[in-house]
């Protein structure tokens, strides 16, 4: 029997990385051999694996683990008092030589983002026997393409027969067959899908964008059973083999800083799937948890608690 969603506490273990993002606001982004004066440096939590992972917990209710690498350093140290703050578990993660995964970000007035990743750590991601044995309990996985593919493919293949691998294809590459193959949900935003889909969807994507995401999901189905295009302010797209693709709007908000949107949105798509409700139903309350994401400033900080994201949903539940 499936388990009741409105009681079971699914388990669900994000295997990604984590960075600790620099952001300097800059009056324009300075050339090469060039030096600029910016604003006040900021120090903030991030990484796809942990934004996710702490979505999963904190917006998501589930019982998560975090699997990913560490540095021995300050910065390590941070991250794991971000995850740990969420209710994240984090005995599985790796302590590496290798510093943490960092971001350096410069914004310019206009809002426009330049990055430079360092990976570090998060290229020494390791599934041994622990992280194996902790995958092999969960309900759902849930990856992201920020660590080596053949970690991803390594999770997967120690999921249970009937837990769910669901990888959110970002940043965009090439998947290779044996990923597809493992696959059982691809997370991804309009982009991703067109990337992804490739010449599989034809030379004619519809222009709409719902309509586009449709299309692009359509053709990606060939090679995944489901699919969420997740499309903004617009909502999402889920589509599944043998039914009709659905589209779930997403709630009106005054957005701030769409930063982490996605991510809090794929967290608590893992926690609520784990918890027994339908992709669905998971999207629609995935939605309400990445739109009130949106109303905040950050990634980590801007995720919403389960609580907020219940009150949101069922207002009318409301005493
Ligand atoms: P990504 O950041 O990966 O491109 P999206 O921007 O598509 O992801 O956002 C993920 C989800 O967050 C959307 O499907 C939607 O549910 C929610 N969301 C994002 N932006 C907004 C917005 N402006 N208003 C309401 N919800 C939003």
């Amino acid at each position: 029997m499936s388990p009741d969603p409105s009681t079971h506490r699914g388990s669900v273990v994000v295997v990604g990385s984590a960075n600790v993002d620099l952001v300097v606001d800059v009056p324009r982004h300075p050339g090469g051999g060039e030096t600029i004066l910016g604003g006040d440096l900021r120090r903030s939590t991030g990484g796809k694996g942990a934004n996710q992972a702490v979505a999963a917990a904190r917006a998501g209710g589930a019982d998560t683990t975090f699997v990913g690498a560490l540095g021995r350093d300050e910065s390590g140290e941070l991250l794991l008092a971000s995850l740990d703050g969420a209710g994240v578990r984090t005995d599985l993660v790796g302590r590496t030589a290798a510093p943490t995964g960092t971001a350096l970000i410069t914004v310019s007035p206009d809002g426009e983002n330049a990055i430079v990743v360092a990976p570090g750590a998060n290229s020494h991601v390791r599934i041994g026997p622990e992280q194996a044995e902790r995958i092999g309990a969960a309900d759902v996985v849930l990856a992201q393409l920020e660590i080596p593919l053949d970690v991803v493919l390594a999770a997967g293949a120690a999921r249970r027969p009937g837990a769910v691998l669901a990888l959110n294809a970002a940043p965009s590459r090439d998947l290779p067959d044996a990923m597809w193959a493992a696959l059982d949900l691809l997370i991804v935003n309009e982009h991703e899908a067109r990337d992804l889909a490739g010449e599989a969807a034809g030379p004619a994507t519809p222009t709409d964008p719902v309509d586009a995401a449709e299309h692009l999901a359509a053709a990606l189905l060939a090679k995944v059973p489901a699919v969420v295009v997740t499309l903004g302010g617009a909502g999402c797209l889920v589509a599944q083999r043998g039914s009709a693709p659905v589209r779930v709007p997403a709630p009106r908000v005054d957005a701030v800083d769409t930063t982490g949107a996605g991510d809090t949105f794929c967290g608590v798509l893992a926690a609520a799937l784990a918890g027994g409700s339908t992709l669905v139903d998971a999207a629609r309350t995935a939605s309400f948890a990445g739109a009130l994401a949106v109303t905040r400033p950050g990634a980590q900080d801007a995720v919403p608690t389960a609580d907020e994201v219940t009150t949101f949903a069922h207002p009318e539940q409301q005493p």
